[in-house]
């Protein structure tokens, strides 16, 4: 008898067992899938691991539907990775298998399939089996594929609905399908020819007798001299009274040149889009740093001061390793930069440059899959969020973790919850490739590997074209609500330098955190935030409890009516929001275009890109936005960064605050004097002394890590100490809480390292299920993995207590 054991795309750590025939032993291999019943009626797409001849002990094996591939579509190494994923961040397998796969690849008995509006469909080209379903679809327009099974009375469909989505005629319901293209702004400038002020009475001469012309072009003058900003053709045809024609006719002769920001910004900046990447001689001696780095290590971090040229660097080192003929794979934090990033990598790669995220559609997704699989020319550079690290790689070369500090690497929810920087090292090792980790900020678990010797590290601290760091002002919010020189969120220093900006038609960026915060209490007289004792993170207000407390520890005190510091009582609790200060923009600066950037406004499939664009074309002066703001993006004409409170950020209740706080405020800073120009930062705060703020202000990395790591071996948090923090939800408070007590109890009794909670978190209920945390802290000198077997057995000994059977646990290893 023959059988194989596959993976099933479902939240489950066993493999499990099916029967193949003689022919289908010789055929299937590794890595293929097969269609395989489950359950009562469900079909799934299922992943074979091994073929082999032991029959399974505990159930009859069923038999396979269908092998649904020719030849495998994931690789031994593919494998083998997920495996110590599943194995490292204690989930199942099946969890690992179904987030990696696109779901074009995963059809499955639920999944719903809709057809095509618009196409046209020529009848002979289609099957009996296909004609039957297309037609199906023309009288219930959505179908679950069980359904289609029933219609078409067979069991063996899976491949029949993979034809007729390969031809495009069907397609998975939750598919997203358009794709971004940015707008096009039009511009005009001089032409080059007429720059020089010879040049200008040349042009006044040629001009002579063409009237209207002559006024179009003092038009242009005028304009250029009162907007100081680019002129966009619309802009000049309504001035001047005229149609665009009459502008081209001037572009025809050459008078006017015609560009578009959003492409042509080099050219626009007077410098020559010479295909060729020349290295300033800082950058060369990084990149050659980080080539003899690679010689002894496998992982490298470029710390480069943000507008380095981080990305120049990369340039060269995947232009060094597309020649060696291997892969290279790019990880970005947020979809939302892919845009940017790929059109520069294809200025220099051309089709070379594939691209992998959740909003690409099905298709696009299965096609960039098999190129990689294929070693396709197509796909040599993968760019992707973190996902794309689950692709078929036949022979990665290099992996960029860009940004590599940001937190969106580490996925929180579904499973598995994984670090895709730390998923990216792990992979290298099995591939043999090298990591090139890249940040401004790099994380503290990073730059102490680096320091320690395990990474390579290699500093960039100029910014090319050696363009001064932005000069960083602080505004004691403290003394100026005292002074009265507040105007609702904006001092009167903030509102000087929007103006000063507004004059030299530099943009002016507003940061204001994340709103949905957790509430903290706040002294307004001086600032003071109450924290907790023994973990340092700031106490969160329970509104229902009148208490503060602590959510890691569960440390809790009555909300105070006098500030502990100063005994003020003026205390409050609430933020405010970027829609506030959009507001208050408006009565201050009713002549300036504003714009605001956060959840809201950038919920639309594009609206992100939508904004950045409307931004780089400058049609926008000021643009309010929240974290989002500090994720990389490359401006050009910011003069002024203002950081609205920095408060907040600092108190937020987690060990990582400060941390985090730095990275956001250096990050946000960073973009403001890219070009040519040192940019300004205004800071607002109450405490213009905390370190950590004078860290941003004086460019201190290395300030902020040193004391960081301080605070992180006292307080028993990484890089000293891993930390798995246990979820667990349940419908009925008493039960959750009785069993959150018994397993927590269990553990700080057989683990011998601390264990803190059991805890409720801030938002303690949702959708009707209660939530409690349990927070372990595993010393770094301590075997991880027999850590997580013992924790394991204990969780699998809780699950076996019928009573909390119910309870759902959710355990996220290296917990962010
Ligand atoms: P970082 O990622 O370090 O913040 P970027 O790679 O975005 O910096 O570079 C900042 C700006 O400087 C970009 O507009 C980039 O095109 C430009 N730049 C950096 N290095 C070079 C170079 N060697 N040649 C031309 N332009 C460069
Ligand atoms: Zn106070
Ligand atoms: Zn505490």
């Amino acid at each position: 008898m023959h059988f194989i054991e596959v993976i099933l795309p479902l939240s489950l750590a066993k493999t499990f067992t099916y029967r193949i025939s003689e022919a289908e032993f010789h055929f299937i291999k590794k890595g293929m899938r097969v269609a395989v019943p489950f359950g009562k009626s469900k079909i799934y797409t299922a992943l074979v691991l091994d073929v082999h001849e032991n029959a399974p002990t505990l159930y009859e094996a069923k038999e396979i539907h269908q092998i649904l591939d020719e030849v495998p579509i994931a690789t031994e190494i593919q494998i083998k990775h997920w495996l110590w994923v599943a194995n490292y961040y204690m989930c199942g397998i099946g969890d690992v298998y179904r987030g990696a796969f696109p779901s074009g690849l995963l059809l499955e008995s639920e999944t719903i399939i809709s057809h095509k509006p618009d196409v046209v469909v020529n009848d002979s080209e289609l099957s009996d089996d296909e004609f039957l379903i297309y037609e199906a679809l023309h009288h219930q327009s959505s179908l679950k594929i069980q359904e289609i099974t029933s219609i078409l009375n067979k069991k063996n469909i899976l491949p029949i609905l993979q034809k007729l989505i390969a031809k495009d005629i069907i397609f998975l319901d939750e598919e997203i399908k358009e794709t971004y293209k940015p707008k096009l702004v039009r511009y005009v400038k001089l032409h080059s020819k007429y720059e020089s002020d010879n040049g200008l009475a040349g042009l006044l001469e040629v001009l002579k007798s063409a009237n209207k012309q002559k006024e179009i072009v003092l038009n242009y003058f005028q304009l250029n001299a009162s907007e100081k900003k680019p002129i966009t053709v619309k802009k000049l045809t309504e001035v001047s009274n005229v149609t665009a024609a009459v502008v081209k006719a001037l572009v025809e002769k050459e008078i006017f040149e015609e560009y578009y920001l959003q492409h042509d910004r080099v050219t626009f900046n007077g410098e020559v889009s010479d295909k060729q990447l020349q290295l300033s001689e800082a950058q060369e001696s990084a990149f050659s740093g980080i080539k003899n780095s690679f010689l002894e290590k496998e992982v490298c971090l470029l710390h480069g001061v943000t507008s380095s040229g981080k990305t120049e660097i990369y340039i060269k080192l995947i232009e060094e390793y597309l020649q060696t003929g291997k892969q290279v794979l790019y990880l970005l934090p947020e979809i939302a930069l892919t845009t940017q990033l790929v059109s520069r990598l294809r200025f220099h790669f051309g089709d070379k440059v594939a691209v992998f995220h959740s909003k690409y559609s099905n298709n696009e997704r299965v096609e960039v899959w098999r190129q990689t699989l294929e070693n396709s020319p197509k796909a040599q550079i993968v760019i992707g969020t973190r996902s794309a690290l689950f692709l078929p790689f036949n022979d990665l070369g290099l992996l960029i973790v860009d940004e590599e500090h940001e937190q969106t690497f580490k996925q929180t929810d579904p499973a598995p919850r994984y670090h895709a920087r730390d998923a990216a090292i792990v992979l290298a090792n099995f591939h043999k490739a090298k990591v090139l980790l890249g940040s401004a900020t790099p994380s503290i678990e990073t730059y102490f590997n680096a320091q320690n010797d395990k990474y390579g590290l290699v500093t960039l601290s100029e910014r090319y074209k050696n363009v001064r760091l932005p000069e960083v002002l602080l505004v004691d919010l403290k003394d100026k609500h005292f002074r009265k020189k507040m105007t609702g969120h904006f001092s009167d220093l903030l509102i000087e330098e929007i103006a000063e900006s507004m004059s030299l038609g530099e943009q002016v960026i507003l940061f204001q955190n994340r709103r949905g915060y957790s509430p903290i209490i706040e002294c307004l007289t001086c600032g003071h935030v109450p924290h907790c004792q023994q973990c340092d993170v700031s106490l969160t207000y329970h509104k229902h409890k009148n208490q503060l407390r602590c959510h890691y520890c569960g440390y809790s005190i009555a909300k105070p009516t006098n500030c502990h510091n100063c005994s003020s009582i003026d205390l409050t609790t609430k933020g405010f929001g970027t829609e506030q200060i959009e507001q208050e923009l408006a009565s201050l600066f009713p002549k300036a275009k504003t714009a605001r950037m956060d959840q809201d406004t950038t919920r639309g499939k594009f609206g992100f890109e939508k904004i950045i664009d409307t931004f780089k074309n400058r049609e926008i002066d000021i643009l309010v936005g929240t974290q989002m703001l500090a994720k990389g993006l490359d401006f050009d004409n910011v003069g002024l960064v203002g950081i609205m409170n920095a408060d907040n950020m600092l108190h937020h209740p987690d060990f990582r605050a400060f941390e985090r706080s730095f990275q956001m405020m250096t990050q946000v800073a960073g973009r403001a004097g890219r070009s040519e120009k040192q940019g300004k930062v205004v800071i607002q705060t109450y405490n213009p002394n905390h370190n950590t703020i004078q860290q941003v202000t004086h460019h201190n990395y290395i300030g902020m890590y040193k004391e960081q790591l301080y605070d992180r071996q006292i307080y028993r948090y990484p890089p000293y100490f891993r930390i798995i923090k246990l979820t667990l939800k349940h419908k009925d408070f008493d039960k959750l809480k009785e069993g959150a007590m018994w397993l927590y109890q269990v553990l700080s009794q057989n683990l011998g390292m601390p264990v803190l909670g059991p805890e409720e978190p801030a938002i303690s209920r949702i959708r009707n299920e209660y939530i409690r945390t349990i927070l372990i802290k595993i010393p770094n000198n301590l075997h991880l993995g027999n850590t997580k077997k013992t924790i394991q057995k204990m969780l699998n000994s809780f699950e076996a207590v019928a009573q909390y059977r119910a309870i759902k646990v959710v355990v996220n290893v290296d917990f962010y």
